[in-house]
């Protein structure tokens, strides 16, 4: 076998193999790009009140575990029956009643702070996760009635419980 035989041979397999390895790595590209899709699908049908009544830490995370078959479809609650609904179909699942029976979102809610009674601690800034409340520290604060979800995350942070739960007007 002459050397020039066996560089062209060894210079087949290496190129050989670059190939493959390229392919892989596409495949595995493709099949990150559509599960990266079926998140963000997932993530649209999602009501965005980031309140963590799913047991995850937002919406992006729950459409994550769903992504993953690591989750089930039921677990929004502000979503509702409407949610569930909307995703069996695109899951392609059976719909299931709500893993919890609550009427926390059954009517909409805002929250409202007694204003002359806040410290201006602004325990409730941290904890609302959609930016509805506005205040400086050892000011006033107030809720920005458009963004309140409802959630009722910042009710319990307040040290002198100054924020109620009410129908809106
Ligand atoms: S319960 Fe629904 S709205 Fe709340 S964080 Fe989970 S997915 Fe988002
Ligand atoms: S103001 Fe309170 S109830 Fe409203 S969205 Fe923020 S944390 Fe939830
Ligand atoms: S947690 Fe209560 S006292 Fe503190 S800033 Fe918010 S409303 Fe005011």
């Amino acid at each position: 076998m002459s050397i020039s035989f066996l560089i062209a041979l060894l210079l087949i397999i290496i190129i050989t193999v670059i190939i493959g390895y390229l392919s892989s790595n596409q495949r595995i590209n493709a099949s990150q790009q559509t599960q990266l899709q079926d998140i963000e699908s997932i993530e649209e049908l999602l009501p965005q009140t980031q309140c963590g009544d799913c047991g995850f830490n937002g919406c992006r995370p729950y459409a994550e575990a769903i992504a993953n078959h690591a989750a089930d479809i039921n677990r929004c609650l502000p979503g509702g029956d409407e949610t569930v609904k909307a995703l069996s179909l695109i899951i392609g699942l059976d719909i299931k009643p709500l893993y919890k029976k609550t009427d926390k979102y059954a009517v909409p809610r805002l929250a409202l702070i007694e204003e002359e009674h806040c410290i201006g601690c602004v325990k409730c800034i941290a904890a609302c996760p959609v930016d509805a409340i506005i205040g400086a520290p050892k000011q006033m604060h107030s809720v920005i009635d458009a963004y309140c979800t409802g959630c009722e995350l910042c009710i319990a942070p307040c040290p002198v419980d100054c924020i109620t739960m009410v129908s809106p007007l």
